[in-house]
């Protein structure tokens, strides 16, 4: 083998380990879920010989299929949309339930669904997410563990360096993938790890030892916006644990502090720092007006339909159930960058989501009920959508419950 390849292949074999020991965990006796875009089956085998070495009791694959994904939405009979295999539901629910991991690998083109019928995106985002509510509450509890993680491809590569043949930029973005998720071939990615989790969680801990009750955002885009928590919030980082006591990592990379707003009480006017790619779309200049925690005003200046309907796929999708703190400074933001995908975008800019709050950004949540979880003030929905709003001269100023003021963020990074 060549140098260039052997170091390649290194790289790709700890990305697969770093994946499966630290993102999902996974424990011996346990299976891992493995969803895998076709093309990139090399590295999902990768995964499997990881997962086995670490004792795994299956890996079931689930390959996904950017063409095929396409073919369907252009072509199918216009029934599908509404329909979401039961089997399906009971698969993902029957494994959720033996506390399998579930380890998600993407390398999807941004633009995949550019040009669909967005009535047929937005029945089957509908009836996907009624059909796996059940799936998604167990999720909601902490049951298993699950992670995200992304492999370059020639289209979405293409799309980040577009000056660059495909070759070239596949491999360009390969080495960005590299450097946020700290793999450098040489064996030192899962301890690398462990300090950056530690780094998170230092912030992290200042965030809970404050226990705002508000954050005030302004910026030179126009965003002024007062954002009430939860009364009761955490703050998380650097990862979760299961019910059972598994720790792993949901998002590879991770940059964000994250909490749980509450669902009324946000008031202002909201501009995105970043383009949304969302449902194979990207939507370019967000603009929300919110009063009382609901978006009363959605625009943006391309793929409004796309993002009116991502907002409207329930009541829960126009009220937010995400705020999460990212410094200007993090590195995926410094390699100045957009990527065109929610993982490596989030992680590059303080963002909030519309829909759905994590059970686990409220105390005791994810013993609770559904009931019990809006009573506290957390939105639910089906969908999650997080959008970014964080620009270098973003300032955040926390409220504490006696009245205090004190600097959060200044020029968009940690005060403290
Ligand atoms: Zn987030
Ligand atoms: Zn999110």
């Amino acid at each position: 083998m060549e140098k260039g390849l052997e170091t390649m292949h290194q790289k790709l074999q700890e990305y697969a380990r770093l994946l499966v020991e630290v993102g999902v965990n996974v424990q011996k006796g346990q299976t891992l879920v493995l969803f895998c875009p076709v093309e990139h089956a090399p590295f999902a085998r990768l995964c499997a010989d990881a997962a086995y070495d670490l004792g795994a009791r299956e890996v079931v694959n689930v390959w996904s299929d950017d063409y095929m994904t396409r073919a369907k939405y252009l072509r199918a009979d216009e029934q599908v949309f509404s329909e979401f295999p039961q089997w399906r539901a009971d698969m993902f629910y029957s494994l959720a339930k033996q506390q399998a991991a579930f380890l998600h690998l993407r390398a999807n083109d941004p633009e995949n669904l550019l040009g669909v019928d967005p009535d047929r995106i937005l029945r089957a985002n509908k009836t996907a997410g009624e059909a796996q509510k059940p799936y998604r509450e167990l999720s909601a509890k902490n049951m298993f563990p699950w992670s995200i993680g992304c492999l370059s491809s020639p289209k979405w590569a293409k799309k980040v360096f577009p000056d660059l043949d495909e070759a070239a930029a596949v491999d360009a973005l390969w080495e960005k993938i590299f450097a946020a998720v700290r793999v450098k071939g040489d064996g030192t990615a899962v301890e690398a790890w462990k300090q950056h989790a530690a780094n998170l969680r230092r912030h992290m801990k200042i965030l809970n030892d404050y226990n705002f009750k508000s954050l005030h955002y302004t910026n030179s885009l126009g965003t002024d916006l007062v954002v009430e928590l939860a009364e009761n919030h955490i703050w998380e980082a650097g990862g979760d644990v299961t019910a059972s006591g598994q720790p792993y990592m949901p998002n590879m990379p991770t940059e964000e502090c994250f909490t749980a707003p509450k669902k009324t009480g946000i008031n202002g006017e909201v501009y995105a720092a970043m383009p949304l790619c969302r449902d194979g779309n990207v939507i370019e200049n967000i603009h929300f007006t919110m009063k009382d925690g609901k978006i009363i005003e959605a625009h943006a200046t391309s793929g409004e339909e796309v993002l009116l309907n991502a907002i409207s796929v329930d009541e829960g999708a126009s009220y937010f159930g995400e705020v999460a703190l990212v410094p200007f400074d993090s590195p995926i933001r410094k390699s100045g960058i957009l990527y065109y995908d929610t993982l490596y975008d989030e992680n590059a800019s303080c963002h909030f989501a519309f829909g759905r709050a994590y059970a686990s950004t409220l105390k005791g949540g994810t013993q609770m009920s559904k009931a019990e979880l809006a009573a506290a003030g957390l939105n639910d929905s089906i969908t999650h959508v997080d959008f970014m709003v964080g620009t270098r001269d973003l300032s955040i100023v926390g409220t504490t419950f006696d009245g205090t003021e004190i600097p959060v963020f200044v020029n968009g990074n940690f005060a403290f």
